[in-house]
C-alpha cells in the first residue's frame, strides 16, 4: 500500500535488502515476544546481542568500532522497522548516543565505549531532563565537581529511557555553573557494575510504550574518572547536545512514518472485514473518505521524511527542517492514529489490538526531543 519508502533515490537496493532482513528479524524475533515485555516492562537483553551479531544494530558506525562502515541510511531503516513492529523508542536512543561518542569522544573513548555498542553488549542512555526542568535545559541543577583524577556527580534526572537496562549513561551535567550554558558537560556513567551513589529509582508508570524502562535516576557523590568527559574538554556538553539534536529529530519522524503508514495498512484490514448494517464498515461513505485523507497523510509524511533523509545523507539537513519534520509528523501521526482507532468502534479502546497500543504509544512522540511547542519557537527565530 505504502511503495513509497522503496522508491526514493536514497533507498539503493542494498539498503533495501538489509531492510528486508531487519524486517524478518524483527517479525521473528521480537514481535512474538512483545506481550511478554510490555508485561514486563523491559525488553531481554539478549535480543540486542543477537541484532548486533547480524549488524543491525549500528551499521553506521565505522568498521573498527564494530559497525559496518555504512552510511546512516542503514540506522533509519532499522528505526523504521522497529517502531512499525510496535518496538518503543529504546534504540533510537542508544543510536543517538552512538552519534555522540562518535562525533565527539576521543579516540580512546570511541575505541572504549563503541564496540561494546554496536555488539549489543552493551545498551545506553541519555540523562538530561531533571524533576525541575526539561525544555530549559540551561537551568540543570546536576553537577559534576573536579577532583583531582575524577569528578564528583551529584543531582537527579528523570524520564529516563532505557535507565533501569543501560550500561553506561551519558549524564549532562554542570561542570561550571557560573558559566550558564558553557559551563555544562557530557559525563559518561559506567553503571555496570553500579559505581557507589549511583541509584535507580522508579521505573515510571507511563500511558504508553510499555515495554521501555523510563527511570528516575540519582547520582549521590558518584565518583566518574575525568577521562570520562565527552570529548576530554569541560563546557562543551551544550553544543555537543546541540548538534545531534537534527538526527534526534529525524528519528521521531521516521518512527512516525513508519507507524502512520502501518495504522492505515491494519485499518483497511479490520474495516474490510467488519460488518454493520449488511455492509462493510469499509464501504460507508465516511469510513473510505477517513482512510483516503488518512493513506494521503501517510504519503505526504513518507515524503518529507524522504527528503530529510537524503538531505541529512548530503549533509544539507538544516536544524530547522528537521524540527518541522519533528513537530509535523508527530501531529500527524496522533491525528491518523485516531481516526483510525475510531474505524474500529470499541476494539479500538481494547490493549489487545495493535491500533489501541499504537495510539497511546503515539502521543509521547510530541512531547520527547523536544516538545513540539519548542520546536515552532526554533522554528520562528529562523523566519
Ligand atoms: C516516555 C518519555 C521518555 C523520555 N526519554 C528521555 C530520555 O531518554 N532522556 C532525557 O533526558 N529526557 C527524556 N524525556 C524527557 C522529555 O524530553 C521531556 O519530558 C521534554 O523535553 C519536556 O520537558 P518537561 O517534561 O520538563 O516539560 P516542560 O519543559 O515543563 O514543559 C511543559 C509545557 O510547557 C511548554 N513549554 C516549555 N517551554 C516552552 C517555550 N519556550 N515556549 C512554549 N512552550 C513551552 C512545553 O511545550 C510543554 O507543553 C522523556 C520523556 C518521556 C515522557
Amino acid at each position: 500500500m505504502f511503495p513509497r519508502l522503496n522508491q526514493h533515490p536514497w533507498m539503493t537496493e542494498d539498503v533495501a535488502l538489509f531492510r528486508e532482513q531487519v524486517r524478518r528479524f524483527a517479525e521473528s524475533e521480537m514481535a512474538p515476544k512483545l506481550p511478554q515485555w510490555r508485561a514486563q516492562g523491559r525488553i531481554e537483553p539478549e535480543v540486542w546481542r543477537k541484532m548486533g551479531a547480524l549488524g543491525m544494530m549500528l551499521p553506521e558506525l565505522p568498521e573498527e568500532y564494530g559497525g559496518a562502515g555504512a552510511n546512516v541510511a542503514y540506522q533509519l531503516v532499522v528505526l523504521d522497522e522497529l517502531a512499525r513492529i510496535e518496538m518503543p523508542m529504546k534504540h533510537s536512543v542508544h543510536s543517538i548516543v552512538a552519534h555522540y561518542i562518535l562525533e565527539f569522544g576521543t579516540p580512546e573513548q570511541r575505541a572504549r565505549w563503541l564496540p561494546k555498542m554496536a555488539s549489543g553488549e552493551w545498551l545506553t542512555s541519555v540523562a538530561m531532563t531533571e524533576p525541575a526542568i526539561g525544555s530549559d535545559l540551561k537551568g540543570m541543577l546536576t553537577r559534576a565537581q573536579r577532583k583531582g583524577d575524577h569528578y564528583v556527580l551529584n543531582g537527579a534526572k528523570t524520564f529516563i529511557t532505557n535507565g533501569a537496562t543501560s550500561q553506561l549513561i551519558l549524564v549532562a551535567c554542570k561542570t561550571d555553573p557560573a558559566l550558564g550554558s558553557r559551563g555544562v558537560s557530557l559525563l559518561a556513567v559506567e553503571v555496570d557494575p553500579p559505581p557507589p551513589g549511583f541509584r535507580v529509582g522508579r521505573v515510571l508508570d507511563k500511558l504508553g510504550q510499555h515495554s521501555v524502562d523510563t527511570c528516575e535516576l540519582f547520582f549521590d557523590d558518584v565518583v566518574v574518572p575525568a577521562g570520562n568527559i565527552l570529548g576530554g574538554i569541560e563546557g562543551k556538553g551544550f553544543g555537543q547536545l546541540m548538534s545531534q539534536l537534527p538526527w534526534e529529530r529525524l528519528i521521531v519522524a521516521v518512527a512516525a512514518a513508519a507507524v502512520i503508514e502501518r495504522a492505515v495498512e491494519l485499518t483497511v484490514e479490520y474495516t474490510r472485514q467488519r460488518k454493520a448494517f449488511g455492509q462493510t464498515v469499509f464501504d460507508f461513505q465516511n469510513s473510505r473518505f477517513k482512510l483516503a485523507e488518512c493513506a494521503t497523510m501517510a504519503h505526504v509524511v513518507r515524503s518529507f521524511v524522504n527528503d530529510c533523509t537524503q538531505r541529512l545523507l548530503d549533509g544539507t539537513l538544516d536544524p530547522e527542517a528537521a524540527y518541522m519534520a519533528k513537530w509535523w509528523t508527530s501531529e500527524v501521526q496522533c491525528k491518523v492514529l485516531d481516526e483510525c482507532l475510531q474505524l474500529f468502534g470499541g476494539y479500538g479502546y481494547m490493549n489487545e489490538y495493535p491500533i489501541t497500543r499504537m495510539y497511546a504509544d503515539a502521543r509521547i512522540q510530541k512531547i520527547y526531543g523536544g516538545t513540539n511547542e519548542v520546536m515552532k519557537e526554533l522554528i520562528s527565530r529562523s523566519l
